[in-house]
């Protein structure tokens, strides 16, 4: 098992009936004006947002609202937040939403001092500081309300790369399953998908960490039962709940503790599609990619995908597990192949551009321009 150091500094609290907590949360750390970061509107159908508003105005926090992240959040929204953020010298951030608008409010709060944000996802800038970012969680996906990773989305450059930096772990997240019970089942499915690709993504690089595997596989076939749940019986709270917090620890560092820093290509790949076009959603582009990358690679390391097939499949070979996978993703309304979300072949080398444009990927195998084409066959 290979060393490591275990930091998570966010405070979670969970439960129904919690987001009332934030107001006091943010007074106890020491701030009273803030930025509230969030999506399209539908916070104010759910009634968070005047949860959230009584909470902080019961505690004089003063407020400064910004609007409309959507999904796949992209560069040129995060830069107005940040002139907005500046102008009105807000302490803190407070994201309510999903991933989307959690990964922009990281990069909203390391951009402090850093007159272009892209150069933190390029690398070209190590962010010193940050300002201190807390959430509400109102959708359960990503895994980023308790880690230190952001995505953003760059359209002019066709570029949807992440970063990390630990001074973006929220302070605090609240997570309030309840609040998640009038979801979509496209989006519950999505979130499924993701979550599950977290886990998968760090799983097949364990050898002999079998503390880790064992949790991650486990974890794994939680969130396969509780979508189902929900996919029939979209308000039990119990199976909200399961699978919010299975969502948080596929990516909150405890399933991918001595696991190499993970995979990860199946995402690189994901973001080439949601780049090129931004109408893909995340969990649907994975759902596509991941039983494809996993038929393509699998020989090179069999023992961690017999493994996978077995424990989380219940079946007894890589391409079995495959299959299971795939007729579950169906059977939950998700997407399987290329076509489905819109690709033709005539976009493969647009989307092997892409991947290459970004670079780190290929870790159990390297991989080059005939094998991100062969994956990509293989998806469609
Ligand atoms: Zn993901």
């Amino acid at each position: 098992m290979d060393n490591f150091t275990f930091h998570n500094p966010t405070k979670i609290i969970f439960g129904k009936n919690t987001i009332g907590n934030i107001g006091e949360e943010i007074k106890k750390a020491g701030y009273s004006r803030i930025l509230l970061l969030a999506g399209s509107g539908s916070i104010k159908a759910n009634g968070v947002y005047s949860q959230v508003q009584h909470s902080l105005f019961k505690h004089n926090i003063e407020v400064f609202e910004f609007w409309d992240v959507r999904p796949n959040p992209t560069l040129e929204h995060a830069l107005l937040a940040k002139k907005y953020a500046a102008d009105n010298k807000v302490e803190a951030i407070l994201a309510v939403g999903g991933g989307s608008v959690i990964d922009e409010a990281k990069s909203i709060a390391v951009s402090v001092g850093i007159p272009n944000i892209w150069d933190v996802f390029e690398q070209k800038v190590v962010p010193q500081k940050a300002l201190p970012l807390f959430v509400i969680l109102t959708l359960s996906a990503t895994g980023s309300e308790m880690n230190s990773f952001a995505v953003l989305s760059n359209e002019k450059e066709l570029k949807k790369w992440s970063f990390g930096s630990p001074l973006v772990f929220p302070k605090v997240t609240i997570i309030d399953p309840a609040v998640q019970m009038s979801l979509p089942k496209r989006q519950t499915a999505n979130g499924g998908v993701d979550s599950l690709s977290h886990l998968m993504e760090n799983y097949f690089m364990g050898i002999d960490a079998e503390v880790t595997i064992a949790v991650n596989e486990s974890v794994q076939r939680t969130i396969i039962s509780q979508i189902d749940k929900l996919h029939s019986e979209p308000y039990d709270y119990n199976a909200r709940a399961n699978f919010a917090w299975c969502s948080t620890l596929a990516l909150n560092g405890v399933t991918s503790v001595s696991m190499s820093g993970g995979e990860w290509t199946t995402h690189g790949l994901e973001h080439a599609l949601s780049a090129i076009n931004p109408n893909v959603a995340h969990g649907e582009g994975l759902s596509v990619l991941f039983p494809a990358w996993i038929t393509y690679v699998f020989k090179s390391k069999e023992f961690i995908f017999e493994r996978w097939a077995k424990n989380v499949w219940n079946t007894n070979s890589v391409l079995d597990g495959v299959q299971a996978m795939k007729d579950k993703f169906k059977e939950w309304g998700s997407p399987i192949t290329l076509k489905e979300i819109g690709f033709d072949k005539s976009d493969f080398s647009k989307i092997i551009k892409c991947v290459q444009d970004y670079g780190r990927l290929g870790r159990i195998i390297k991989l080059d321009t005939s094998d991100f084409y062969e994956i990509l066959n293989l998806a469609y």
